[in-house]
């Protein structure tokens, strides 16, 4: 600095203008000496004037000096913020003009200010800010604000990335957001929105938006008001989030609760005692028994207690049980037969059917499902089913009998009585007589012997035998309790084949058989028998089901109402019935299912409304 001018400024002068300033400030001549400290300056070396003064510049104003002139090579006016010290500063040095505001002076002027307070805030804000930009990127969340004068609105980068737009293409404000939502949604998204810029906050505002790329998502947006120092709202603040992940979570919890809900509805349902057991360190636990377990048992899920099986444990059937325990140590599916005690002390016969439940195939279990039945109910239950049936059958067949009886007796008194005349007189017309009386007496004894073998009450001992006779005999029964106008044809291809049945049973089963096809023709029309064999082959597709081999067929076609498909799907249901009271008891088909069953064979229906229906029985042939 050209030092021309030099006196033209004297210490007074610096004084009035260095202490009028509120930072601290230095003058300092072309050779670095300080010529003005002011107070400010002086406060910030902590020194006093003397030391200062007349000495070369030091301390943080040398280092301010000496950064400017570093900086400001070409240009000799500098103003930069500079850290020194734990302090942060607004560093400002600038050459001193002559009065006339052009001429240079040897002296520079360095201020100071010292910012660090204001530093601090701007810090904090920016970690703020920052903080809040990595919080709303990991929450998938958008911020937005709408400030009132302008209504002007400001997205957050990640609000752009939320809504699949950019922000080159897509300016938020103007009423547009209604585009990117959901149409169903637009309505309270709109009113939501209006209400914000008018002061009302939002909460938990739930929506779906279109992406333009057609995606779907869930929105939750939340908005609150802005206040400026006076207490007045300025604007409207708020968060976007991309809640869809959590809303398809929300919706599996509620499926998976809602098939739980099924599931444990189902198992209350069920007929079968159920109980689940799960596998802990401390051992097996009972977690779950059904209401069919508690019925059966007597116990309820807290009073079978941890080693709760023993519970049921029938005194003279410990041997069981222990093979029971064993399959479950082993954690092995087993079917048993055992008896099992209730909570009263009384005993039943029962099926425990034991399967465990494994995380991962190969694991150990984790749990297990006990079935329980009781097997004596079930037994029961089926043989007043079967007997309860046969008499309804027996009623049915009563009224044909007697008639037919009736008509055999006919002749026998009407002859008796002519008999009496012509004894003696004309042998040979009183031979003819006994013959007709022999002959209905002995078609008499026979009515009577079918009705007694089907009447039998005891359980029917199945064995080999003709089915063939079986099936006619029981034809001819079972016409006498139908009415007249009912024409039953039979059609019999066979000579002989042997299945393992039963007469009553072969009696039953034509009985109900063709008084549905009565019932259906209304008594009236005909009714069709047949009977021959099949050959199953293997991989024969008309009668899936069927294993190969020879097979008897029984057909009871009638051309009748026939069945919908609803009805048709339910014929084997016991008590099962479209009849009206007193006419049908829906038992018919059922026990006609277990008998065949328990021949070996298998029933089904083919039926079509107002064109008839087929019921068709196979019975293994035996050879
Ligand atoms: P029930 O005869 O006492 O009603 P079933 O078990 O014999 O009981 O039959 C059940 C139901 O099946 C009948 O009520 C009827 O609706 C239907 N059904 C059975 N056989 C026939 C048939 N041949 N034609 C039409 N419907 C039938
Ligand atoms: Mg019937």
């Amino acid at each position: 600095m050209n030092g021309e001018a030099h006196s033209a400024i004297d210490r007074p002068q610096f004084a009035s203008l260095l202490e009028s300033m509120s930072n601290g400030a230095i003058a300092v001549d072309s050779d670095r000496t300080v010529v003005y400290a002011n107070r400010g300056a002086l406060g910030m070396l902590g020194q006093r004037r003397e030391a200062v003064v007349g000495q070369a510049v030091s301390g943080a104003f040398r280092v301010f000096f000496e950064r400017a002139q570093s900086r400001t090579a070409a240009d000799r006016l500098a103003r930069f913020e500079h850290f020194y010290d734990g302090n942060w500063y607004i560093i400002q040095v600038f050459p001193l003009l002559g009065a006339d505001g052009l001429s240079e002076t040897p002296y520079t002027i360095v201020t100071a200010t010292d910012i660090s307070e204001r530093k601090k805030r701007e810090f904090e804000f920016l970690e703020i800010a920052a903080g809040l930009e990595e919080a709303t990127r990991i929450a998938e969340m958008g911020t937005f604000k709408v400030l009132w004068g302008s209504l002007a609105i400001q997205w957050s980068p990640h609000a752009y990335i939320i809504h699949g737009v950019r922000p080159e293409t897509y300016h938020p404000g103007g009423g547009n957001y209604a585009e990117l939502v959901h149409p169903e949604d637009r309505g309270f998204v709109t009113r939501a929105g209006r209400e914000l810029v008018e002061g009302k906050p939002v909460a938990n505002l739930q929506y779906r938006i279109v992406r333009p790329d057609g995606v779907v998502r869930w929105m939750r947006m939340d908005g609150r008001i802005l206040f400026d120092s006076s207490g007045a709202g300025y604007a409207s603040f708020g968060t976007i989030q991309d809640i869809t992940d959590a809303k398809q979570r929300e919706h599996e919890l509620q499926e998976l609760l809602k098939r739980n809900a099924i599931l444990y509805e189902a198992l209350e349902a069920s007929p079968i005692g159920v109980a689940v057991l799960t596998a802990e360190e401390s051992g097996l636990s009972m977690l779950y028994v059904n209401a069919a377990f508690e019925r059966l048992t007597q116990h309820n899920s807290y009073s079978l207690n941890v080693d709760g099986l023993r519970a049921l444990v029938a005194d003279g059937d410990r041997d069981q049980w222990q093979s029971i325990a064993d399959y479950l140590t082993r954690s092995e599916p087993g079917s048993f037969d055992a008896s099992c005690r209730r909570r009263d002390g009384t005993v039943f016969p029962a099926r425990i059917e034991l399967a465990p439940v494994r995380d991962y195939p190969g694991r150990e279990a984790t749990a297990f499902v006990v079935n329980l039945r009781d097997m004596t109910s079930d037994r029961e239950r089926a043989a007043a089913l079967l007997q309860s049936q046969k008499m309804e059958a027996l009623g049915q067949l009563s009224g044909g009998v007697a008639h037919e009886i009736n008509n055999l007796l006919q002749p026998v008194i009407a002859l008796s009585d002519l008999g009496g005349d012509v004894l003696g007189k004309d042998t040979e017309k009183a031979r003819k007589y006994f013959e007709v009386i022999g002959g209905s007496g002995r078609k008499a004894r026979e009515v009577v012997r079918q009705v007694l073998t089907f009447a039998r009450r005891d359980t029917p001992q199945l064995s080999a035998q003709d089915v063939v006779p079986l099936v006619a005999d029981a034809v001819n029964l079972a016409a006498k309790g139908l009415p007249p106008q009912l024409d039953v044809k039979t059609d019999i291809r066979l000579t002989e084949a042997r299945a393992v049945i039963s007469a009553t049973q072969v009696s039953q089963v034509m009985l109900n058989l063709l008084r549905n096809a009565s019932d259906a023709m209304k008594g009236q029309g005909v009714v069709t028998v047949t009977l021959n064999e099949e050959t199953v082959v293997d991989g024969a597709p008309k009668l899936a089901g069927l294993k190969p081999g020879r097979w008897i067929k029984l057909t009871v076609q009638d051309t009748g109402c026939g069945m919908d498909r609803d009805t048709l799907s339910r014929v084997f249901e016991p008590f099962f019935t479209t009849k009206p009271v007193g006419k049908g008891t829906g038992l018919g088909l059922s026990v006609v299912y277990s008998i065949v069953a328990g021949w070996g064979g298998t029933i089904s229906l083919d039926s079509e409304v107002d064109r008839g229906t087929t019921a068709v029985i196979y019975i293994p042939l035996h050879s």
